[in-house]
């Protein structure tokens, strides 16, 4: 056997711990968040991996491609799952999650918090305050919130909540991370499905306490979760609020930039949108159905092509020149003019100041 792995240069405990504190920081949690030494997916497919088990009822919110994702992962671990879904254009608002817990009486409840690929964003609070009212488990997909909405995980009372800082972050994909509550590890341990000596183990790479060591040491990727403290590093220096804020005025000022080319969002509910993504209605507009991205003009991803265009204004697009680019380029599709839109959009930023 080759035990060999050239070139790999493990990293510190040091930069682990630097890590882990500004991921903790980020996502205003006092418990250690477990560092995933993979893209998000890794992580939900983890948390799913971790928590499910014959006998355990879940309650999970499907409002995109994610939540359906999720689902199956959770009946692959043996789970009973009662969906609750809506048309993709829509997200779930609280009473509709009421009612399905007092219907379906789960012990744990899924949801992605805010969703690029329809532009649409749940109430995340108001299901958490649900959750604890009935005492239930909550499972958060909110790799695509961090850095565009607020999270303040502790005092939400969210149990299990997976991150990625490639999105509104801008920063790499090979490292991502989960939240857990001390509820939520008792969730997993007393799981006798859990994994342990798995990519897909919780437990195994939950961080050991100060000066503790790890039962398996993880192998994460140096030079992505180097960036990545780089990227948490610059996030701090600029202010998490201050991110947001921009992500909150792309969105805005794209909305702005859409009435005046006279298009509509997909997203029915104007104040249920993603801060990362805008999402267009194609309808019968022939000229909107294109075959490949356009900067960040993309057409609708799996079933939603033909149906919607994303705007993806987040990270370093989540800019007054990242949506004038894009405005821009969707006039030019509509063989329009876009100096109005521009205005508009323009508008926006400058009341923002
Ligand atoms: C992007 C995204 C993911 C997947 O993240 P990867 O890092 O690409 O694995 C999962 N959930 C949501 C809501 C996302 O937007």
């Amino acid at each position: 056997m080759n035990t060999i792995q050239p070139g790999f240069v493990p990293l510190t405990r040091a930069e682990y711990d630097t890590l882990t504190k500004l991921l903790g920081e980020l996502l205003h949690t006092q418990y250690p968040p477990v560092v995933i030494p993979g893209e998000a997916i890794l992580g939900i497919e983890a948390i799913a991996a971790s928590i499910a088990a014959p006998g355990r009822r879940f309650l999970n919110i499907v409002t995109g491609p994610y939540g359906t994702l999720f689902g199956e992962w959770l009946e692959r671990g043996g789970a009973e799952v009662f969906e609750l879904r809506v048309p993709f254009d829509e997200v779930v608002t609280a009473q509709a999650v009421q009612t399905a817990i007092e219907r379906s009486k789960p012990h744990a409840i899924s949801f992605v918090h805010a969703e690029v690929v329809t532009g649409g964003s749940n109430p995340a609070k108001e299901i958490l305050e649900l959750a604890r009212r009935y005492d239930l488990i909550s499972v958060i997909d909110s790799v695509s919130a961090v850095g565009g909405e607020e999270l303040p995980i502790d005092s939400w009372g969210a149990d299990l909540v997976a991150v990625g800082m490639q999105k509104a972050l801008g920063g790499p994909n090979g490292v991502s991370a989960v939240a857990v509550s001390p509820r939520g590890w008792a969730f997993i341990e007393s799981n006798a499905r859990a994994p342990r000596n798995s990519i897909l183990s919780l437990l195994d790479l939950r961080a050991p306490g100060e000066g503790q060591p790890f039962r398996v040491p993880p192998s994460i990727p140096t030079l992505e979760a180097r960036a990545l403290i780089a990227t948490l590093a610059a996030t701090e220096a600029e202010g998490l609020e201050q991110v947001i804020r921009r992500h909150e005025i792309a969105a805005e000022s794209t909305a702005a930039g859409l009435r005046a080319l006279g298009l509509q969002g997909w997203q029915r509910d104007a104040a249920r949108r993603s801060t990362l993504t805008t999402t267009v209605r194609i309808g019968d507009e022939q000229l909107l159905r294109i075959e490949q991205p356009i900067g960040i003009v993309a057409p609708g991803d799996g079933e939603l092509r033909g149906q919607l265009l994303r705007i993806n204004h987040f990270g370093a697009s989540a800019s007054q020149e990242g949506v004038e680019t894009a405005i821009k380029t969707l006039a030019a599709l509509l063989e329009q003019e876009a100096t109005a839109a521009i205005a508009a959009v323009q508008e926006v930023w400058e009341a923002a100041q």
